[in-house]
């Protein structure tokens, strides 16, 4: 999820290689470390907190004249999803015998089995990483050939990795591979790089190569060998990168949040990956550690959250109730800590956090273990305090979020509620046959907003039209209702109009007063369930003049009577087709702020992590 460089050639290595740790520093990380091969070791640098710490133990560990002749290393910025983020678990990590190291981002999903079989053959592991997991295999299965190692290991691992792997056997090659987590090539002057992005890498050239899933390259000072798992070798075209420093760092997107709202495809599928069960129909959600015996003791759920994670929490209320058959409360969280709220040890309270920092979620938590409730975690950031104090959760493994506006850690978290519910439903009421239908649905949520990405440039289209507006109303209704809530945060937060979140019902007991062509109305209307009252409620508010968007399901030409603009979105079952309505919505008020030239990645007077109360 993090960073990656590497770098064979006749500069420093060590320059390089924090040089280019730096340049990935903005991506958000948690650790970092360095490797070199030199005198016939490797020797190893790591450290909790930031590069510039790291690059001062380097430099009180190892001598100038040793800095300067090392020319092979690899080094990492670490953004913890097995383990919390210790110096133990900060890459590299060595194989057995201390003679192997490696870099890695993503997860290997099948760690704990590898652990095991590797641990029977006495291997030792000094971290809680499935990161070291891989190395120790390589180092098993290594003859004298790391890329060929490298390769028989591969053959082993399920999950997705981008990896750079040394040996101090070979201090003139690197070798590296990718299987959904990105890798490019820098192809220099007598020496090659290798990057999680191209940041890293074009101060030193722009000739580069990106690697394809399932490619392993050789990299030495002379370029990169390129081939499958299986040692055959592919071609892949070298390509003129032109973009500055800013842009590269974005992927060459406009803003971060732009590019997290498109990653959600990619992050959505590395939150359920591993984690359906179809066989059972059910979610395996192993952090969660609850038996189907606990589960079913669950009497209520109470949800905790602030903010955007609020919101999920509202329709993760839907979830739970339609899947699970529990009462559910959802609660802002500063209100309920300081309320003395009841709560029951059948109670499971569940708080939300992308961050896992949040101050009054936090103190929320505190308040119902103390009156002896069964507490677990929904947060994006590993070993945050929240995962830490609840000790029992699900991880989003959304990747580090770093506009301020919260867009695929929103998505994420709604796509771990349904399998939450999905869970705690399967020990409770659900049939195997419903978990398999739920489990086919959640499924396809990737797809789903894959199509919706696809309709950015329509998106835009209506942007322009609305760009203008001085005040906005969003309206939904049944779990499209708390989506219209996040609609409208979404487009306050980044684009500064004022904007209000309804239910439908709702606006006719006091808002439909402000009602008239100058206020936009965004109308949710690719909800199945209560359309026709949504059709009278946009009714009512075209009587008043206001000009109305409808969020359309993709054919819905009926519907599309009613309004004067529309969204598309796939046809989606209910429960799931509140995640391409939000990114549909993302996109909307990402333009809209775009168009009125506001600072979309840092909004003035919001705090990506809030941690004061
Ligand atoms: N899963 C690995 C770990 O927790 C890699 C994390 C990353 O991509 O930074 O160490």
């Amino acid at each position: 999820m993090c960073g990656i460089v590497g770098y064979v050639g006749a500069k420093s290595a060590v320059d390089v290689l924090i040089g280019g740790l730096k340049r990935l520093e903005y991506r958000g990380y948690d650790s970092s470390g360095l490797v070199v091969a030199a005198d016939k070791a490797l020797h190893f640098v790591k450290d909790t907190g930031k590069v510039r710490q790291l690059e001062t133990r380097v430099h009180a560990a190892w001598p100038q004249a040793f800095r300067q002749r090392v020319g092979m290393g690899i080094a990492h910025t670490r953004w913890a999803t097995h383990g919390a983020p210790t110096r133990e678990n900060a890459h590299p990590h060595s194989d057995q015998t201390g003679r192997l190291a490696l870099v890695h981002n993503g997860i290997i999903e099948n760690y704990a089995a590898l652990r095991q079989q590797l641990a029977a053959k006495g291997h030792t592991f000094v971290s809680q990483t499935d990161s070291e997991v891989l190395i120790h295999l390589i180092g098993e299965l290594y003859k004298g050939n790391l890329f060929e190692a490298v390769c028989a290991a591969l053959k082993h691992v399920e999950g997705t990795y981008g990896i750079a792997a040394v040996s101090v056997d070979h201090p003139d090659q690197i070798v590296a591979a990718r299987k959904g987590s990105p890798l490019v090539i820098g192809m220099g002057e007598n020496e090659t790089i290798i990057a999680s992005d191209v940041s890293a890498l074009i101060s030193h050239t722009r000739q580069v190569i990106y690697l394809d899933d399932d490619d392993v390259a050789l990299l030495t000072p002379a370029g990169a060998d390129i081939r499958n798992i299986h040692n055959v070798p592919v071609s892949r075209e070298v390509a003129q990168v032109d973009w500055d420093v800013g842009v590269a760092e974005k992927g060459g997107f406009e803003h971060f949040m732009l590019k997290e709202i498109f990653e959600q495809p990619d992050a959505l599928s590395n939150t359920l990956r591993g984690r359906l069960d179809e066989q059972m129909g059910t979610a395996m959600l192993a952090g969660l550690a609850l038996s189907p015996r606990e589960l079913a003791a669950i009497r209520r759920v109470v949800i905790v959250a602030c903010g955007t994670s609020l919101h999920a929490g509202m329709v993760g209320k839907y979830y739970f109730e339609e899947l699970a058959d529990l009462p559910t409360e959802v609660e802002q969280a500063a209100e309920y800590r300081y309320r003395n709220p009841i709560i029951h040890p059948t109670d499971m309270v569940v708080a939300i956090s992308q961050s896992g920092e949040t101050a009054d979620t936090l103190a929320a938590i505190r308040e119902a273990k103390q009156k002896g409730a069964l507490v677990v975690g929904i947060c994006n950031v590993v070993g945050s305090t929240i995962a830490r104090e609840t000790g029992r959760g699900v991880y989003l493994h959304a990747g580090p979020e770093i506009g301020v506006a919260s867009t695929k850690a929103f998505t994420c978290q709604l796509a771990v509620l349904l399998m939450m519910a999905l869970k705690v439903g399967r020990a409770r009421r659900l049939s195997r046959q419903d978990g398999l239908e739920i489990c086919a649905q959640i499924k396809r949520i990737p797809d789903l907003v894959k199509a919706v990405l696809d309709r950015n440039a329509a998106i835009i289209k209506v942007a322009e039209r609305y760009a203008t507006a001085k005040d906005f109303f969003y309206i939904g209704r049944g779990c499209m209702y708390p989506v219209a809530l996040e609609g409208a945060l979404k487009l306050k937060e980044i684009s500064y109009i004022h904007a209000e979140g309804y239910h439908a019902a709702e606006l006719k007991h006091g808002p439909i007063a402000l009602l008239d062509e100058h206020a936009p109305v965004m109308a949710l209307l690719n909800n199945i369930a209560g359309k026709e009252k949504m059709i009278s409620n946009v009714q009512e508010c075209r009587a008043r003049q206001a000009p109305v968007i409808g969020v359309l399901s993709e054919g819905d030409r009926d519907t599309a009577t009613h309004v004067n603009d529309a969204l598309h979105v796939p046809l989606a079952p209910h429960l799931s087709a509140p995640i391409p309505t939000a990114v549909a919505l993302q996109l909307f008020a990402y333009h809209v702020a775009r168009l009125r030239d506001c600072p979309v990645d840092q909004p003035r007077n919001l705090a990506k992590s809030v941690t004061v109360e």
